[in-house]
């Protein structure tokens, strides 16, 4: 085509797009209707009722990486199986829901979570003095670890694995390997401790050790109470989001493809719409905002890497015994196919038929996405072979799928701070823009519901506030 007349289409294509038909004029749009997108919807609506709300979802149904799998009895997840209720954001969520007594609980004091430790399944100490008695340490490696009362704070930049090493020494990276891998499916030498563990790092640097810091944090907190339990629904975690989504304004398979600012106002469009809005949330993991928001204000990376992972749900019959709590998980070092299991019928009634065990392999991860590409056939086979090397099993399941998500756990890894103070400097800059979702604040249910909470409270109030709020000490509990 000639210049000119390329020139000349391309403006007319311009032209079009800037003059497709503005539907409405919404208070506030938001981007995604996963659980962040919903819950922001959710605390916008109970801290100024009255303001119109539209939530533009590119799938057919709201929930994102949320969603149950029912079949022959047996009801498992194809993403998350639980989340604490040690949170006040979420508890809060689910007393307006309704859904707080209706929630059922597996109390973390009374399952017991278990580590492949040279090919057994060991459990994991729940209290201090149990930790002395247990073998995953050697006693060196026990007495290692109060090294940290000694260790002066080490500046940023630092992955998991340099930073826990250096604080409690070489012995304890399995453990945190299997803590990384049941909460991130990560790899603990490429992600950021700065990132990952933000309320350890700031103990870290107010008392010159972690072990002070908790010791000085459980004083303040005497009598807080027992362990947290792990939390999901009798109809599956998918309840939340159904519930959570009754009386939104949601308009599926419109997928946003580019927004712009014009005259002061948010110009979102679909495939076949333009969209105004005075102010925008975006609500979508951090690659998909990334890539919308970029033409706005140049991030410092185009993508952040995502762990993809898939599970394996398997029903044994009466003659499978498995070890009483919620499951194990198996640290890279132990070679095993498994990344581990979810025990899903002993933490929740109902998950399976009667006589019959629920079992959820989880298998893939950051380290190891070549299982992916696996057939159903053999990855069935061999998460059975590894699932009976630690436990009695002597029959094969009697039921067994593979679930494969499309959604992939986003990686908080070395760069993840810079990342933030980008998501900080474009929010300034570009005001009336709030920015959610998984893998920016953390990658748990708690962690986007709170920042939903957060982002709500900011738009109402009328801009975000400079971040007081001082980072939290997470339980790792997984
Ligand atoms: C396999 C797996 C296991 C997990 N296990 C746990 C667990 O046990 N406990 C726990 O606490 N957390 C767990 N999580 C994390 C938890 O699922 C997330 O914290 C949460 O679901 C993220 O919600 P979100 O709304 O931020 O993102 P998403 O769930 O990704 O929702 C984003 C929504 O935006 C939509 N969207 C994307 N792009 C566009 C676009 N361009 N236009 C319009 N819409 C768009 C998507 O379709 C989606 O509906 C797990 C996650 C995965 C993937």
């Amino acid at each position: 085509m000639l210049p000119a007349l390329k020139g000349w289409v391309l403006s007319l294509t311009e032209t079009i797009k800037q003059y497709r038909v503005m539907k409405t004029i919404n208070d506030v749009l938001i981007i995604g209707s996963g659980l962040s997108g919903l819950s922001a919807a959710h605390f916008i609506q109970k801290f100024q009722p009255g303001l119109d709300i539209l939530l533009l979802e590119k799938e057919k149904r709201p929930g994102g990486a949320i969603e149950t799998f029912r079949e022959q009895g047996f009801q498992g997840e194809w993403g998350p199986h639980g989340f604490l209720d040690n949170t006040p954001e979420s508890r809060e969520l689910l007393v307006d829901l309704g859904l707080d007594t209706h929630a059922e609980r597996a109390p973390l004091e009374n399952f017991l979570r278990y580590v492949c430790h040279q090919g057994k399944l060991e459990a994991l100490p729940q209290n201090p003095k149990k930790l002395l008695s247990t073998p995953l340490l050697s006693f060196g490696e026990k007495i290692r670890i109060l090294g940290d009362l000694w260790k002066k704070p080490l500046p940023p930049g630092q992955t998991v694995s340099q930073w826990a090493e250096y604080r409690f020494g070489k012995g304890v990276l399995p453990l945190v390997d299997a803590a990384v891998t049941g909460t991130f499916a990560g790899d603990l030498e490429l992600l950021s401790i700065d990132a990952v563990m933000p309320g350890v790092r700031r103990l870290e640097a107010e008392f010159g050790s972690v072990l002070k810091g908790l010791k000085a944090k459980k004083k303040k907190a005497a009598g807080s109470g027992p362990l947290p339990s792990m939390m999901n629904f009798p109809e599956g975690m998918d309840y939340l989001i159904s519930t959570l989504a009754q009386g939104k304004n949601i308009l599926f398979n419109s997928t946003v493809t580019g927004i712009e600012k014009r005259n002061g106002t948010w110009v979102v469009l679909t495939t076949d719409t333009s969209w105004q809005a005075k102010t925008l949330i975006m609500a979508l993991p951090v690659n998909q905002t990334l890539k919308l928001l970029s033409p706005l204000h140049t991030p410092p990376v185009s993508s952040i890497p995502v762990a993809k992972i898939l599970n394996i749900v398997m029903g044994f019959g009466k003659s499978a015994k498995v070890p009483y709590g919620f499951g194990y998980l198996a640290p890279e070092k132990e070679n095993r196919f498994c990344l581990g299991a979810m025990f899903t019928s002993h933490m929740f009634p109902n998950r399976s038929p009667q006589g019959s065990v629920l079992l959820e392999a989880l298998i893939g991860g950051r380290r190891h996405p070549e299982r992916l590409e696996l057939t159903d056939d053999i990855l069935i086979q061999q998460a059975y072979e590894d699932l009976r090397q630690l436990m009695d099993l002597p029959e094969p399941p009697l039921f067994s799928k593979v679930l494969r998500p499309k959604h992939g756990i986003p990686q908080l890894e070395m760069g993840h701070p810079e990342l933030l103070e980008w998501r900080r400097d474009l929010e300034k800059e570009c005001a009336d823009i709030y920015i959610c979702g998984f893998g920016w604040d953390g990658i748990g249910m708690n962690e986007m519901i709170k920042a939903a909470k957060k982002v709500a409270h900011a738009l109402v109030a009328g801009g975000l506030s400079a971040d007081t709020e001082k980072p939290q000490v997470k339980p790792v509990y997984f």
